[in-house]
């Protein structure tokens, strides 16, 4: 990818970006309660005493959310942290009933580690993550409810979260797009986060910066819970541009926190560091540090499935498939799925070796599938046509029973009524024509009843081949054997 650059009156100028995700780990119960997370309860109907800061009530850790940060960090290869500190962070907010959250400062769960990026062109690019730590979310205040007043509603304070925050790592809105892609894969793939940003199980701060070539970082703005991978590269291209002619006035960055507005494509102060929060972090006397041991880390390390740049790197080396193919099987787990269920029919179905059909496999899984179910608007598990349905049409082309043409067409009865390759094919006559001697004699018909286009042909207009093969392949309602068409097509057509 070429580089991404600002252009202004006085230079270029290059963009740092660096990520603070926020992701729900998935879990039933809450970080510190037994209350449900479940999405899109009634208000306030999944809250416990914890949850609502009543006195007296004591948090305790839910084990499976820790269980979950430490596998997001085995898979992207960072440190596990077997000693972690729960801390409060202070402020006052009507949709925070304890007056702090519990999260982690100093001590993090997890500690450095890598995303590596699929840029265009099969490139990559790795880029740092700084930590990973275990907070509590807080509740929701509801502004649109009543004319007078606020409504909050409790159900998500409490759920665990985990912050990912990247190394200022990222150049260009395209890398941090890639970014996020990468994560959320890596996390739906693991089954720590469901990653879904329109319900909120994902969102970003994205930090911003701008600076002349080989300078030193410049002062950032942050830009608060944006909610979408359009949104943060569109929020880093206007956040950039702005910076840049604050500059070229003369001007200088204040660091602060910023808000984008994807209507008006814009973003404005929400506070600036004068008035950021003095969090007052502590120790949270009601939590012992979190400590667990080798054999912990290592059965979540067993409990990890094949990730995607494994699985990209075995689908090129072992199956043969091209990078483009590969990473956009992989880019989902219900993709991949499919394709090797598919693949493992198509190989016990044709008795031949998974290299040999894997590209084959690939093909009809990314354009014809993909095209039909695109149209239909259905996702690859509400495919009305299985692995091994699939399997069966491929097989037909295979073996020669039907061409690759008719294929498609016997793919969209399958697609819109559920029957098998094979009773299409019965049904509606469309074997191939594979008899030499049938294919003749259309031939020879054909050449008949076109003298002209033959004389041509002799006299050295070499394409009107194609001709006389389109005008046998009609006769036979596209189902003669078009290998075997050309084969016989050309002595007879050259006298
Ligand atoms: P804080 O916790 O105050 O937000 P951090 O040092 O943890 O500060 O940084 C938060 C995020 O800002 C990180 O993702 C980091 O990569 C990013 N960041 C730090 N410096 C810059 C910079 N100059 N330009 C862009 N991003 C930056
Ligand atoms: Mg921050």
């Amino acid at each position: 990818m070429s580089n991404y650059v600002i252009q202004g009156a006085t230079g270029d100028f290059e963009v740092v970006i660096g990520l603070e995700v926020h992701a729900q780990v998935t879990s039933n119960a809450k970080l510190f309660s037994g209350a449900s997370t479940e999405f899109g309860a009634e208000p306030n109907a999944q809250v416990s005493l914890v949850d609502a800061a009543m006195p007296g009530m004591l948090p305790t850790i839910n084990e499976e959310c820790v269980r979950q940060a430490v596998r997001t960090g085995l898979a992207i290869g960072a440190e596990i942290n077997k000693y972690s500190v729960f801390d409060r962070k202070n402020y006052f907010y009507a949709d925070l009933p304890q007056g702090y959250q519990i999260s982690q400062f100093k001590h993090p769960i997890v500690g450095e580690g890598t995303i590596v990026l699929d840029l265009e062109d099969g490139k990559t690019k790795h880029v740092g993550v700084e930590r990973i730590h275990l907070e509590q979310d807080a509740g929701k205040s509801m502004h649109d409810q009543h004319p007078q007043y606020t409504y909050v509603d409790l159900n998500r304070s409490g759920v665990a979260l985990m912050e990912i925050v990247s190394k200022p790592d990222m150049r260009s809105p395209e890398e941090a797009g890639a970014y996020l892609t990468k994560l959320r894969t890596i996390v739906r793939y693991i089954g720590a986060c469901d990653g879904n940003m329109e319900q909120g199980s994902m969102r970003a701060d994205v930090n911003v910066s701008v600076r002349r070539p080989g300078e030193g970082l410049g002062t950032r703005c942050e830009i608060k819970n944006v909610n979408s991978i359009r949104f943060v590269r569109q929020a880093i291209e206007v956040e950039a541009r702005r910076q840049v002619d604050i500059i070229e006035d003369g001007g200088s960055i204040d660091q602060e926190t910023r808000l984008f507005d994807p209507v008006k494509g814009e973003t404005r102060s929400m506070r600036s560091k004068e008035e950021a929060h003095d969090y007052r972090y502590f120790p949270d006397p009601d939590l012992l540090p979190l400590e667990f041991d080798d054999a912990f880390i290592d059965a979540a390390r067993e409990s990890l499935p094949e990730l995607p740049d494994a699985k990209k790197a075995r689908f090129m080396t072992e199956l043969g498939l091209n990078d483009y193919n590969a990473s956009v099987l992989v880019a989902e787990g219900e993709t991949a799925d499919f394709y090797e269920a598919f693949l493992a029919a198509v190989v016990n179905k044709t008795g031949k070796k998974p290299a040999e059909v894997a590209a084959k496999a690939a093909n009809w899984v990314l354009s014809d599938l993909f095209g039909a179910l695109n149209k239909a608007g259905l996702t690859i598990s509400e495919s009305p046509v299985g692995a091994v349905a699939g399997a069966e049409l491929l097989a037909l082309i295979e073996d020669g029973t039907i061409s690759g043409r008719i294929a498609k067409d016997v793919f969209e009865v399958m697609f819109s009524t559920g029957k098998s390759a094979e009773t299409i094919v019965e049904e509606q006559g469309l074997k191939q024509v594979s008899d030499t001697g049938e294919i003749e004699k259309i031939i020879d018909a054909v050449i008949a009843a076109n003298p002209n286009q033959l004389a041509q042909y002799r006299s050295g207009k070499d394409k009107l081949i194609g001709f006389f093969v389109g005008q046998v392949m009609k006769e036979t309602g596209g189902k003669a054997n078009p290998g075997l068409v050309n084969q016989l097509l050309k002595p007879k057509l050259d006298g």
